[in-house]
């Protein structure tokens, strides 16, 4: 069963998804055979499947989640609505087309957002803490 939770992703667990074919693997099983957001269409915008039990997708790139797609939904428009600073969306390409700078660039960019979310998270993590057990954790 193929399932990526955000904090694998954030880790880097789900870096073979940097490739359209991978993402494409992913959408085994996917609902939509007709439309705009077909399984191809969508691993071309840069989705893969992060859990086979719902249709939430992830950004390989800006790591953003969407979920509750419908038949008529745009992958690339869906992307940009969505996460509007996200590289990758921002170039509307598919991997076949993009330079070999553009590709560098999107492997930049995904560090970038990935280092971002992992500070994230661990801001929370040390916010989340009650004072005391934090104190506790620095002198012990
Ligand atoms: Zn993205």
């Amino acid at each position: 069963m193929h399932q990526i939770s955000l904090k694998d992703a954030f880790e880097g667990k789900d870096s073979r998804m940097i490739s359209e074919k991978q993402r494409l693997l992913t959408f085994e099983s996917w609902p939509f055979t007709t439309g705009p957001c077909v399984k191809e269409k969508m691993a071309k915008a840069g989705f893969y499947r992060c859990d086979e039990r719902s249709d939430a997708v992830r950004c390989f790139c800006c790591f953003k989640e969407l979920d509750q797609w419908s038949h008529n939904d745009e992958p690339w428009d869906e992307h940009i609505k969505h996460s509007k600073n996200c590289f990758f969306a921002q170039l509307q390409k598919e991997e076949q087309h993009l330079t070999v700078d553009e590709v560098k660039n999107v492997l930049i960019e995904r560090e970038i957002n990935r280092n971002a979310k992992l500070c994230e998270n661990e801001l929370n993590t040390v916010k989340s803490q009650p004072t005391n057990q934090l104190l506790k954790s620095l002198w012990d």
